[in-house]
């Protein structure tokens, strides 16, 4: 991916005793498991573990360089057999790295944030981008400091568009990630209230989303969701492009519905698209990759095939067989009021279904505000839906309020899984659905797999 002398450049302080010279370096690793032949094992701290303590073992495994913290001695084994570059500390020296070597291979790069739909909107863009580009993208969920530069030091040097995944739980993360990667394109998929307890506001959401912009080129474009007030403060901008349902946006979205194979949805130019997932607000996530496809001079047709080739991976949406005959949804991976709130509405939306059964467990890392947002949820809870689970203390709020709201849902609530497993067993049966979300702790796909059909 590059030769030592990169390394060189960037850490003058090393002891490469000459013999390294013209090196290549295969990978960057912070694993020193599997097979490191010719990589650079960056030791990085942990709260548990220190990577130096590891590095040994990675030069064992093949590792031909290493980033070591200056302020600690190097073990004779790893000093006769790899270069050593001296550094401040390893994880800033990683981020510099990253950033190095993005400029290197200087692709067009595009950042994704947002608090929901990051991953979604990336394999969206990545699938289309795809088509014509040779695109390398976030691996799963690998969106924070550690894993953003990671990404970018995956790319082969012939990339020509990189995808960047930026997950935040803090003010100050996206700008770091931001000028780290430097994108060309940003993304902001939506405002929600996830890891609010520690950004106080939607207002101080939104913000931290903008951080954003501040690693984006002058030239570059900002495509955000149109239909989001608290991002009005950048629609003057020439470099903002707004993506969304209301009449107001560039790429307007005009009707979008839930069929069988995904969801079909038109823009207000007239043009029509199908996503192969479920629900209108991956319409929006698409029609963000749409707006950057046609910046790109991708053709309708390429977006389209990329587009309907999407299918969701692990526990979003994914539609399980239940026992005899019912069809469970997991969207148990992740939660936030806004997901939970947006996949209520797309079993609501379902077509060929006579009962609607939504159960729903709690949702973490809200702070002070967890029973406000988990009680917003309740008014999701209406018509076609005929049932409510809860499981969890704060969930079970949610039930509260639907009782009064809206009398004609049942509703009850378990505090175990057994409970909740037998309760929900006489209502397996062909043509009802099942939808269960609740933050990944709440191990929501235990109880799903006991209601699964098992292989
Ligand atoms: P994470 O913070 O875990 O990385 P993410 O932003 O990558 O999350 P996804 O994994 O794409 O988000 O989706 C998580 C959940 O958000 C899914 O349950 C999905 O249904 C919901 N979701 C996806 N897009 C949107 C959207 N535009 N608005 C609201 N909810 C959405
Ligand atoms: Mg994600």
């Amino acid at each position: 991916m590059f030769a030592i002398d990169f390394l060189q450049q960037l850490f003058p302080d090393n002891q490469l005793n000459g013999k390294f010279a013209g090196d290549e370096i295969s990978q960057v690793s912070t694993d020193s498991r599997g097979d490191l032949s010719g990589s650079l094992f960056v030791p990085l701290r942990g709260d548990r573990f220190d990577g130096h303590d590891f590095a040994k073992g990675a030069v064992e495994a093949g590792a031909v360089a290493v980033l070591w913290d200056r302020t600690l001695p190097v073990p004779g084994e790893i000093h006769s057999s790899a270069a050593v570059f001296f550094v401040e500390d390893t994880l800033l020296a990683l981020q510099q790295l990253a950033q190095s070597y993005r400029k290197l291979v200087d692709p067009r790069v595009i950042g994704i944030t947002g608090s929901n739909g990051k991953t979604t909107t990336k394999d969206l863009v990545a699938a289309v981008l795809g088509t014509s580009l040779r695109t390398h993208w976030t691996k799963g969920n690998l969106n924070n400091h550690i894993g953003v530069p990671l990404t970018i030091l995956g790319m082969p040097r012939d990339t020509e568009m990189l995808i960047v995944e930026m997950g935040m739980n803090h003010a100050g993360e996206i700008e770091l990630l931001s000028n780290i990667a430097q994108p060309d394109y940003a993304i902001i998929t939506n405002i929600g209230e996830s890891h609010i307890e520690y950004l106080g506001s939607r207002e101080g959401i939104a913000a931290a989303k903008l951080e954003i912009v501040s690693g984006l080129s002058n030239e570059g474009k900002l495509i955000i969701d149109g239909d989001e007030p608290l991002l009005e403060t950048v629609h003057d901008s020439s470099q903002t492009i707004t993506c969304g349902f209301s009449n107001a946006c560039q790429l307007q979205i005009v009707n979008a519905s839930v069929i069988d194979e995904g969801t079909i949805f038109s823009l207000r130019d007239g043009t029509e698209f199908k996503v192969g997932l479920y629900g209108r607000h991956h319409a929006k996530n698409a029609s963000y990759a749409i707006a950057l496809g046609r910046l790109l001079g991708i053709s309708d047709a390429a977006i389209r095939e990329g587009l309907a080739n999407i299918m969701m991976t692990g526990m979003r949406f994914q539609k399980v067989e239940g026992r005899n005959g019912a069809m469970l949804i997991n969207d148990a991976y992740n939660a936030s009021p806004t997901s939970m709130k947006a996949a209520i509405d797309v079993v609501r939306e379902m077509d060929g279904y006579e009962r609607k059964i939504v159960i729903l467990g709690d949702i973490f890392e809200l702070g002070s505000h967890a029973q406000e947002l988990h009680i917003s949820v309740a008014p999701h809870i209406k018509e076609p839906i005929d049932a409510l689970f809860t499981y969890g203390e704060l969930s079970k709020l949610i039930g509260t309020k639907v009782n009064e709201l809206d009398p004609q849902i049942a509703t009850a609530h378990y505090s175990d899984a057994n409970g909740l497993v037998q309760a929900l067993e006489p209502y397996l049966e062909a043509g009802t659905v099942l939808l269960f979300k609740a933050s990944r702790g709440m191990k929501m796909e235990q109880v799903i797999n006991l209601l699964a059909v098992q292989e």
